[in-house]
């Protein structure tokens, strides 16, 4: 979570993210400089920082793994994108207000440097295409709101489309 302008609140790398207390929490720069030096961020702090740098209104960043996002990381990431069209649920996304929109969900490159997952990320956003989360293949999703109850949203309203596209996938027979 954003702290001000300058620091954000991370988890301390190595530690069980189904476990997490207070103690398992650190403040970092929006560099991802830690501010104690005895502890070492999460390793893909950098991501979160990024967002906290590049939208003045993220509050809050979520990354999770969960099975869904991964399979559709890999089943997408030859086009680079997910594209949701026509689910109402497209409007629990920020700036979405009808299921008649493009919601586009980009699928990056995988990679163990930040710098190089960060300047794809860039990359997209310069190119000034919205941008409201994305996934890495087979690794993941990030997304993020202007406080934690809308991160919390759009990750549980991305997770539910990205099941919806996989079911259309399963039951037509079809590959995207
Ligand atoms: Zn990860």
């Amino acid at each position: 979570m954003r702290l001000d302008a300058q620091h954000a609140a991370v988890t301390i790398s190595g530690r069980d993210k189904g476990q997490l207390g207070s103690d398992d929490i650190m403040v970092v720069d929006l560099d991802g400089r830690a501010l104690d030096p005895q502890l070492r961020p999460s390793a893909e702090t950098a991501l979160h920082t990024q967002i906290y740098r590049r939208f003045a209104a993220a509050g809050a960043v979520l990354h999770t793994h969960s099975r869904a996002q991964s399979v559709a990381s890999r089943l997408f990431a030859a086009r680079g994108v997910v594209r949701f069209e026509g689910w109402e649920l497209q409007k629990a996304i920020a700036g979405y207000s009808s299921h008649d929109s493009v919601l586009e969900l980009p699928v990056f490159a995988n990679s163990q440097d930040m710098a190089v997952l960060a300047r794809a990320v860039d990359g997209w956003l310069d190119a000034g295409r919205p941008l409201h989360g994305y996934l890495i293949d087979g690794h993941g999703i990030y997304t993020w709101g202007k406080d934690m109850p809308e991160a919390r949203r759009h990750l549980e309203a991305l997770q539910f489309l990205l099941e919806c596209e996989l079911d259309l996938i399963r039951l037509r027979g079809t590959r995207p």
